[in-house]
């Protein structure tokens, strides 16, 4: 599964293989449908892609669309801009950087989308006036105080200021029209990110027309990602009654016949095929049968969205030994699997709790095994090979389910340690 990683943390042929999918969906005439599709969506009636509820499931649909146009297995990166703002000099992020996204001008002169190399869906080159009219970009403690609301939305369902009318809405306070009673009006948050990049990015049609859109809306993501698994009984809002947003009213422009997109089909990022590196979480109890932390030097990674069924397979050389390990989880909570090989079928909408490695009493060592684990849609995709201990244990964290695994080579044998995920809405 694609892991969605912020940027600062790619290696440079990663950060020039992000730049090159963009430049080739430029070149193929799909990228400036998307800046079409964006326009077209925020003046239609009622409003859904801005001001509106719908706000950051239209935008997860939309940006994982563009991920999917880049490449079926593409993961954009995303744009932490509260980080940037804590810089001495944020004009100076590595996002920035000459051979990322270059930097600002009117027109951009520096990087790969400047005059000349980059033009605008309708005509004329990128432009972007860093902070300006001064203003800074939004910080931590902005993101936090919006993740404390619990309440995903509230009526009017849409840009007032609700924070004066006694509503809580986390949607318009990440969007950020809220107009807080203490202070004048300033956009917030996704809003003031938009006016500080500036130029293109400040617009509210065309805006995609600037690379940095797409990541900071993976970044916008993130954060409703983050703010779902902080409140899991905070559901979307409306649920019904209101036209046009409610969870399951069809968003503009995914409503063909047979394949219409709602509110209520993206709330998980996990079904949609992704996950954001700021959310595997490696549990203590989840590293490598010699107790070794697990780091992000990996040499196998896959995460899979759902685990539909799990086996294993002895690896031939150790044939004295035989293996069976169960999951704990709903029904059939803890079915064996014995001898040699096996597999569990997991149930639809359940996850995965722990799985324990067992081996016979007699041989109660360390053996080498591979787990396979098998996706919906997908091939099952041999995991191992794993050294494991007798009756070792993968769990996971309460809250958070079993996603998958990762693979460290270590002396020419592979550990395996379980990567765990926020429990989400939907599940
Ligand atoms: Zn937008
Ligand atoms: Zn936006």
């Amino acid at each position: 599964m694609p892991i969605r990683r912020n940027l600062t943390t790619l290696s440079d042929d990663d950060l020039d293989a992000c730049v090159q999918a963009i430049l080739a969906l430029k070149a193929a005439g799909e990228y400036d449908e998307f800046v079409t599709a964006h326009a077209t969506a925020t003046m239609r009636t009622p409003q859904q892609a801005h001001m509106s509820p719908m706000f950051l499931p239209w935008h997860r649909q939309f940006v994982r669309a563009f991920e999917l146009a880049l490449g079926p297995s593409f993961a954009l990166p995303y744009w932490d801009w509260a980080a940037d703002q804590a810089l001495p000099d944020p004009t100076k992020g590595k996002i920035w950087d000459d051979d990322f996204m270059g930097g600002e001008g009117d027109p951009v002169t520096t990087g790969p989308f400047r005059q000349g190399q980059w033009t605008l869906a309708g005509g004329g080159p990128l432009v972007r006036a860093f902070g300006s009219p001064p203003m800074t970009l939004p910080s931590a403690a902005d993101v936090d105080a919006a993740l404390a609301v619990n309440v995903y939305d509230a009526p009017p369902w849409n840009d007032v200021a609700m924070a004066a009318m006694g509503y809580e809405s986390f949607r318009n306070q990440l969007e950020g029209w809220l107009l807080k009673p203490t202070q004048a009006f300033q956009p917030q948050l996704h809003n003031r990110v938009h006016v500080w990049v500036g130029g293109s990015m400040d617009n509210m049609e065309t805006s995609p027309n600037d690379p940095v859109f797409f990541l900071h809306h993976a970044n916008i993501d993130r954060i409703w990602s983050r703010w779902q698994a902080m409140h899991p009984t905070s559901g979307y809002l409306p649920a019904a009654g209101v036209p046009g947003v409610s969870a399951g009213d069809v968003m503009w422009p995914w409503d063909v016949a047979g394949s219409v997109v709602t509110p209520d089909d993206v709330l998980s990022t996990n079904l949609l095929g992704y996950v954001y590196d700021s959310e595997i979480q490696r549990s203590a109890t989840a590293g490598g049968p010699h107790g070794d932390a697990f780091d992000d030097s990996t040499t196998i990674e896959f995460i899979p969205a759902i685990i539909n069924s799990v086996s294993a397979t002895w690896n031939t050389v150790i044939t004295s030994l035989s293996t069976n390990y169960k999951y704990d989880g709903p029904a059939p909570h803890g079915t064996p699997v014995s001898d040699h090989s096996g597999s569990v079928t997991v149930p639809p909408h359940q996850t995965i709790q722990a799985i324990t490695v067992y081996t016979h009493k007699d041989h109660d060592k360390t053996g080498v095994a591979a787990l396979s684990i098998e996706v919906s849609g997908q091939p099952a995709q041999l995991l191992g090979p794993a050294q494991t201990t007798a009756g070792q244990r993968f769990a996971a964290p309460p809250g958070t389910y079993i996603a998958g695994f990762v693979g460290r080579a270590s002396n020419r044998i592979y550990s395996l340690g379980v990567v765990a995920l926020p429990m989400q809405q939907g599940f």
